[in-house]
């Protein structure tokens, strides 16, 4: 194996899914949905594999949802698009994840990333022999997440060519606010870098809250690739349509990597993605109420356990501190443990940091399922915890 992926192993969402599926334990591990999307979304897949839709689409994409694309950023942030440009349809969000950072670095560039992060941030990092500058997000006295501004740019160095950001966040549930985007935006132009930002959880951003788009702030289209999925909004992860969208230059550099990646990846899912981004208002305002709803009973069942729980301000995921229950602080042991004690998984948070010491002591739970499902979990780890 290249050295460039000493340390990586397999990942905590393939062995946290395995550890479900050996013990039976409720699988509030990796975040997928357990109930199907919207119909239309699910017939339109149905027909396009009944009607000839099964070879390779285009590279950037089937045209139909390119336009798709280009609607949804208008209608949510205001953005005009070219499709035939500034679009590229991925395999998922992680494949224009892989493909940006392949595609835009080189060897010994560094990028800045916010730890905790999405995992395949720091091993495609090292694939392009770059390397991961960390900034700490952690919870504050109010148990919000927030970064020391200082901390961002003392790690801005000569060599930095990227920010990698992600709103709202994976694992924190954070949202980051338009003054903590207009930091990072105002140092990405001092600075001249590139933002290539994640944000595959733009439609479940809770209570009222606005997720802000950073590619909508002044001047910064220009330098920000900006990365979403249907998996999240469409229940649909394991269809992984994703795709970028950005000005030419930095969606040329992506698209170049990607089409030595996969070239082009499901075909009759395309079509149906395109209806499902089509779908009105409503559907996205059901989305994020019914999650809202989850994440609420959760975080409730979490806190009577006797968590210190940081409440989401979005997406799929809580997090806990397990020191005022397990003193050891040892949130990998815990969640290896968890099965047997109270019948839920759980992921260990220290695999999201690029100094795993930072979240040692914390754990993620996932409520992106059925309320049932939820009230299930609340009542093994009722009785897990009991003693
Ligand atoms: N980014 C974040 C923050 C995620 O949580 C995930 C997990 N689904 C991905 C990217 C990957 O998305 P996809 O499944 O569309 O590749
Ligand atoms: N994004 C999901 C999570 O964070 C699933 C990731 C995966 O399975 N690779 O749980």
């Amino acid at each position: 194996m290249t050295s460039k992926l000493n340390g990586f192993g397999t990942t905590i969402f393939a062995e946290m899914s395995a550890l479900a599926a050996e013990t039976g334990a409720i699988n509030l591990g990796q975040g997928f949905p357990d109930t199907d999307g919207p119909r239309a979304v699910l017939d339109a897949a149905i027909d396009a594999i009944n009607s000839g839709g099964n070879q390779y689409p285009p590279l950037p994409g089937l045209p139909d949802l390119r336009e798709a694309i280009a609607e949804h950023q208008q209608r949510f942030y205001g953005i005009e698009l070219d499709p035939a440009s500034e679009i590229v349809v991925t395999a998922g969000a992680s494949e224009a994840i892989a493909s940006a950072l392949l595609g835009m670095l080189d060897a010994g560039d560094e990028v800045v990333v916010f730890e905790p992060m999405y995992d395949s941030y720091r091993a495609n990092i090292a694939m392009a022999g770059a390397i991961a500058v960390p900034v700490l997000l952690a919870p504050d006295a109010d148990g919000k997440y927030v970064f020391d501004p200082d901390e961002l740019r003392h790690a801005i160095g000569a060599k930095t060519k990227l920010i990698m950001l992600n709103t709202p966040h994976n694992p924190s549930g954070k949202v980051f606010t338009r003054a903590e985007l207009q930091l990072i935006a105002g140092l990405a132009i001092e600075h001249d870098l590139v933002v290539v930002t994640d944000e595959v959880y733009e439609h479940l951003a809770f209570d009222g809250r606005e997720h802000i788009a950073m590619c909508t702030l002044p001047d910064m289209f220009e330098r920000t690739l900006t990365i979403s999925s249907g998996g999240k909004t469409f229940h649909t992860t394991g269809w992984k349509i994703g795709w970028m969208t950005g000005p030419a230059n930095l969606v040329t550099a992506a698209r170049t990597a990607k089409q030595f990646l996969t070239f082009v990846s499901g075909g009759p899912f395309q079509p149906a993605m395109a209806v499902g981004l089509r779908l009105a208002d409503s559907y996205f305002e059901g989305l994020r109420a019914g999650l809202q709803a989850t994440r609420d009973r959760l975080c409730d069942v979490l806190t009577d356990v006797g968590f210190t729980v940081f409440k989401p301000e979005a997406s799929y995921f809580a997090t806990v501190d397990i020191r005022s229950i397990d003193p050891s602080g040892d949130g990998y042991e815990f969640c290896r443990q968890l099965p047997a004690k109270a019948g839920v998984v759980a992921i260990p948070n220290e695999v999201f940091y690029a100094r795993p010491d930072n979240g040692r002591h914390m754990v993620r739970f996932a409520y992106c399922k059925q309320m049932h499902i939820i009230n299930a979990a609340a009542d093994a780890l009722a009785k897990g915890f009991a003693s």
